[in-house]
């Protein structure tokens, strides 16, 4: 084939290594809502890349940035100096920050990725809690089900038992499990009217353990990687009035529901309910260029700012943190996502893209539909015997009639880029379909 490469040197993901050396699908170029393959096919792009192209491919904006800044000044360390660069886009993710007006979380620290910045927010609130005088807090609490990358503090908070099974955890990280009780499972049942009590799971492991161990408490607003698992009504607000009431910070992992994935800026927006920290990555930058940030409000950051000499307790960043290039594209991503309104974009969308991926109901395999802003989550049935099987081939299958979904177990997941038309949910209905019915 033209521009067939080499195979074996690269090793890529281990969890996708096997399956793509097998059968390889190679993306050349990228241009809108869609793909190119090596062999000439057009793809329609399901999935924003990874949950991250939230403005379309090929923004010739983000790219002229970055030549910009490159030709200017290709690199500059962020520590004991920093770069106008880095602050200009500081501020303007301040102007947007997370939460109410008055109370927004517009302290910025930059990171490389989503990974890294969960493992920041840890660390802030770890240090965050020895500041106050509450060095007894190590304890850190994630989600069943919850996925926050793959840094030795995400795996362990993380709730997917596979990324933790052979690696030792930070000591003492526990995990609420309410998402993984199939009798009260509302989390797959679409943002449900019922089931907010669920929260109070948090309640057990504060029974359990002691508040006084406990630093932080990190969930997904709604968990995107495993599957599309969407809060119950009033969940939020009774998780963070439950931190509130024994002194544990709140973290929401926004790296996929950043951005305007939801139709408001952030979740935190969406569903009204403030953390302490968000971590953010993917639609940051539209993709364009690895970086991370982490926001956190005024209680936290003054707390470790302010601290007497000496007694900052976070020795913490990273050579790339604020890379001049990676801020370049981050500002002409804003810039695009304000110019066009693509924050509030999936909100306008929404009831269209909630009937299209509905009217997949009693197609074969398929057993659940849930939707939530510009994400859905296809559930089906597991083939016996051999779990995430049948949704594998459903992907290589829509791949070869020219759609990107991605698939997560029995669970397809949808998140287009919000630069999407309604015509574009037609296109991936009808190729699922027909994917589904083969
Ligand atoms: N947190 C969440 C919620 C994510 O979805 C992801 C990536 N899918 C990460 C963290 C990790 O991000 P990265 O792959 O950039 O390290």
């Amino acid at each position: 084939k033209p521009n067939a490469p080499v195979l074996d040197s690269y090793w890529m993901p281990f969890t996708a290594n096997r399956q793509f050396k097998a059968a390889p699908r190679l993306l050349a170029s990228a241009e809108g809502m869609h793909y190119t393959s090596v062999d000439g096919r057009t793809i329609l792009d399901g999935t924003a890349g990874l949950w991250c192209v939230n403005a379309g491919h090929g923004r010739r904006q983000i790219a002229a940035a970055v030549e910009r800044q490159l030709s200017v000044m290709d690199f500059a360390p962020s520590f004991q100096m920093g770069h106008p660069i880095a602050f200009d886009f500081a501020e303007r993710l301040a102007e947007i920050a997370p939460g109410p007006a008055g109370a927004k979380l517009d302290r910025v620290f930059f990171t490389g990725s989503g990974s890294e910045s969960v493992d920041t927010a840890l660390k802030i609130a770890l240090a965050y809690q020895r500041s106050i005088g509450q060095g007894t807090r190590t304890r850190l609490i994630g989600r069943e089900r919850g996925y926050h990358g793959v840094g030795f503090g995400g795996i362990s908070v993380g709730g997917i038992v596979n990324n933790r099974r052979v690696f030792p955890q930070l000591p003492g990280s526990d995990h609420l499990r309410h998402t993984h009780d199939p009798a009260k499972n509302a989390f797959v049942k679409g943002q449900p009217e019922h089931g907010a009590e669920l929260a109070d799971d948090l309640e057990r492991l504060v029974a359990l353990h002691g508040a006084e161990t406990i630093a932080a408490c990190i969930v997904e607003p709604v968990a995107g990687s495993t599957g599309v698992l969407i809060p119950p009504k009033g969940y939020l607000e009774r998780l963070r009035a439950i931190c509130d009431k024994h002194g544990i910070l709140l973290i929401f992992d926004e790296v996929i529901t950043g951005f305007g994935r939801l139709g408001a800026a952030f979740a935190t927006d969406y569903f009204g309910v403030t953390p302490d920290l968000v971590t953010t990555a993917k639609g940051l930058t539209n993709g364009a260029i690895p970086m991370g940030a982490v926001f956190a409000n005024r209680k936290v950051h003054d707390a470790l700012m302010h601290a007497p000499e000496g007694q900052i307790e976070l020795f913490h960043g990273y050579t790339y943190s604020g890379h001049p290039a990676a801020c370049a594209a981050g500002i002409a991503t804003l810039d695009i996502y304000r110019d066009e309104g693509l924050m509030t974009r999936a909100a306008e969308l929404q009831e269209a893209w909630h009937e299209a991926m509905h009217s997949l109901k009693g197609l074969p395999h398929v057993i659940d539909i849930r939707t939530i802003g510009l994400i859905a989550g296809i559930e089906l049935k597991s083939r016996d015997g051999a779990p995430g099987a049948r949704a594998y081939d459903v992907f290589v299958d829509c791949f070869e009639r020219g759609l990107l979904i991605r698939v997560t177990g029995d669970i397809i997941a949808f998140s287009p880029p919000l630069i999407a038309e309604r015509k574009h949910f037609g296109e991936i209905v009808s190729m699922l379909a027909d994917a589904l019915k083969r």
